[in-house]
């Protein structure tokens, strides 16, 4: 039977350290945070944040801008924060009104404000293993895998879902630490491979949005399983992996909720903390 791979506990020793670098600082960190029109969506995510913020001691400034803004009025917002030395970083809350491109607006950020580490400056770093500024899922999968103690030097580890917040930039941090990567996807599937792929995996990585993708009798025995992917199911929530099959093979396995979820806005506020540092 796995171990559970819970997301709090880390998240709570890393708030910890958190918390002593903050106390180290000249000034309060303040992060600005932009919700442009209807925020039923964003709102738990809001919620979460500003608590997590204000138990570390940093600042959450909230800015509420209306549902009807263009993206040259919203840049030229950005731009203000930017050149405002009082803040340290910036979060886009999603989802965004339908005539502003979020890939577009996003790269106005200043690299050193990123808040999130998806600025693809912040991104190409990682290709050069310099990057201080990670992704906030990539970064909390890593941080999970940390905590089971394995040496990812020379491990087969299968990722499945190659997308640009959560695939790609992981896979990069796992080859980083020599890991031997495979990536799997959408094409993966449609050639019948993604099982012979999976079973492989002594780390198994899912980050796809689709309920029992992933068979329990496919992972590998003693795997570490780390499950991304976030599905309603009336009103339960899964993920990706089929929980009760895979905890019975594998060594450690994220409970979803519960897993990398709690993690990730541990991992914005961690960047946020890097931004104030380096300016
Ligand atoms: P996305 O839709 O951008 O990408 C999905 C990926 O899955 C793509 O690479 C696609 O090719 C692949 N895919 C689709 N169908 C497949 C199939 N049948 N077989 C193999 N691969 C397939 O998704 P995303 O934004 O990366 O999110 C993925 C999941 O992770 C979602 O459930 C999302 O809610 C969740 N998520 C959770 C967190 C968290 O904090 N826990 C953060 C980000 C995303």
């Amino acid at each position: 039977m796995a171990r559970l791979l819970e997301g709090k506990p880390v998240a709570d020793k890393i708030k910890e350290e958190l918390k002593r670098q903050i106390g180290s600082l000249k000034k309060k960190p303040v992060l600005a945070s932009i919700q442009a029109g209807d925020n039923a969506g964003s709102a738990a995510y809001v919620k979460s944040q500003q608590k997590t913020a204000q138990n570390l001691g940093i600042e959450y400034q909230l800015h509420n801008l209306n549902q009807g803004i263009n993206e040259a009025e919203l840049i030229k917002f950005i731009q203000k924060l930017n050149s405002d030395n009082t803040i340290n970083g910036i979060i886009i809350q999603m989802p965004l009104p339908s005539q502003i491109d979020y890939k577009k607006i996003s790269q106005f950020i200043a690299p050193e404000k990123d808040a999130e580490g998806m600025h693809p400056a912040n991104i190409g770093k990682i290709v050069f293993g310099k990057a201080n500024i990670l992704p906030c899922t990539p970064a909390a999968v890593m941080e999970l895998i940390k905590e089971t103690g394995v040496d990812l030097y020379g491990k087969e580890v299968v990722v499945v879902g190659h997308s640009e917040i959560v695939g790609k930039p992981l896979s990069l941090l796992l080859l980083e630490k020599f890991a031997t990567v495979t990536v799997c996807h959408i094409g993966t599937s449609k050639a019948g491979k993604l099982e012979e792929h999976v079973r492989k995996a002594e780390i198994l990585i899912v980050a796809v949005g689709k309920a029992s993708l992933i068979k329990g009798d496919w992972i590998k025995e003693g795997a570490i399983v780390i499950d991304v992917g976030i599905n309603r199911l009336g009103d339960k929530i899964v993920g990706d992996v089929e929980f009760e099959a895979a905890e019975k093979r594998a060594a450690w396995i994220t409970p979803v909720p519960g897993g990398v979820g709690p993690l990730t806005v541990t991992m914005l506020m961690r960047n946020l903390v890097e931004a104030a540092k380096l300016q």
